[in-house]
């Protein structure tokens, strides 16, 4: 059985000791092909291209015919000369044997296959190149819409604790707050005091300067009650025109310990007088009723001490109005 030939070869039919180079071709799986002239070789490509050409330089004019023919018909070839020969890809000396000569012409094949090699890997190389560098931009624009998500995230946090209307925290959001700060105080032995305010009358003020300067007028008490509290405090609006407040007990700059009741009382009264809270065309004053609880002495946990400020407000309420209570019924 013949071995399987896998690659052409076309050599120059004068190249000396030629019956046992081809053997030795055959012997390593090249089909020989020879040529007698160029014109023979151009014949032969065209039929079917070939791994390699070897031709006989030495003293030959043919030869750089026969190298720019193969060059031209099949460029990929690979092309040895035997003698000096421009343009060939490898020189093999002039006396070399049938076994010199296949050694060049495996060695060139060789190279053949290292240089389409390197060409693939170069396209492989470039393919992921462009590859990373469209990630890197994907990369990019997902950190992008991270950071946009991150920003969104934290408006939305913000949003969810606050009061649309006066920009106050709200209900949930206190109802929260006082839960660890009862927890705080419970660890610690603290005190603190919760106060629930009221408009007196806003019905009113609202059907004599209507909901739009009701609303109005809302945001001006929100801001008065910002301006009069402590930086530890927490006040939110509870719903409609109350609001609920909560005030860690702190011993004041001079020593002495921080009265809620009294406080609460200098709040309703600065209200009383705040200017930008009067009714536009009765220069009536608003004023508000309060109700005020301790932890732990009226409540141990944060519904108690809600609903006992509560029950005081409503007292205030029927007692009369722009007051303060902060003592249980009876
Ligand atoms: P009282 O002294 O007993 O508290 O009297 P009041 O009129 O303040 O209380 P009432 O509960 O009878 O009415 C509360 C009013 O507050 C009625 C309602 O229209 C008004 N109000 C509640 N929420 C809003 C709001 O968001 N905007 C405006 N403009 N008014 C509000
Ligand atoms: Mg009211
Ligand atoms: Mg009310």
């Amino acid at each position: 059985m013949s071995p399987i030939v896998e690659k052409r070869i076309l050599l120059s039919a004068e190249l000396p000791d030629r019956a046992a180079l081809e053997i030795l071709l055959r012997g390593d799986r090249w089909l020989p092909l020879f040529f007698r002239s160029a014109t023979e070789l151009e014949g032969m490509l065209s039929v079917a291209p070939a791994t390699a050409v070897v031709v006989l330089a030495a003293g030959r004019e043919a030869a750089a015919e026969a190298m720019a023919s193969a060059r031209r018909l099949c460029p990929d070839a690979f092309t040895a000369a035997v003698g000096s020969a421009e343009g060939a890809d490898l020189s093999i000396r002039e006396a070399a044997t049938a076994h010199e000569i296949l050694t060049a012409v495996q060695t060139g094949a060789q190279l053949r296959d290292a240089r389409a090699a390197a060409r693939v890997l170069r396209q492989q190389f470039h393919a992921i190149e462009q590859e990373t560098l469209a990630q890197a931009a994907r990369i990019r624009d997902l950190e992008s819409a991270c950071s946009t998500l991150q920003k969104w995230a934290r408006s939305a946090q913000e949003v969810s604790v606050r009061d649309e209307l006066t920009g106050l925290f709200n209900r949930r959001h206190f109802l929260q707050t006082a839960e660890g700060e009862v927890e705080r105080a419970r660890r610690e032995g603290a005190r603190f005091a919760l106060a629930m305010v009221d408009i007196d009358h806003f019905k009113r003020f609202n059907d004599t300067y209507g909901h739009v300067a009701g609303d109005d007028m809302l945001r001006q008490f929100a801001r008065a009650l910002l301006t009069n509290l402590r930086r530890m405090d927490t006040v939110a609006r509870y719903g409609g025109e109350e609001f609920i407040m909560l005030m860690p007990e702190t011993r004041e700059s001079d020593g002495s310990v921080f009265e809620p009741e009294r406080w609460m009382d200098r709040l309703r009264q600065a209200i009383e007088r705040e200017p930008s809270l009067r009714g536009s065309r009765s220069g009536r004053p608003m004023t508000v009723s309060a109700g005020i609880v301790q932890y732990p002495a009226d409540g141990k946990s944060v519904t108690d001490l809600i609903l006992e400020a509560d029950a005081r407000l409503f007292r205030a309420k029927e007692s009369g109005r722009n007051r303060v209570v902060a003592a249980r019924a009876g």
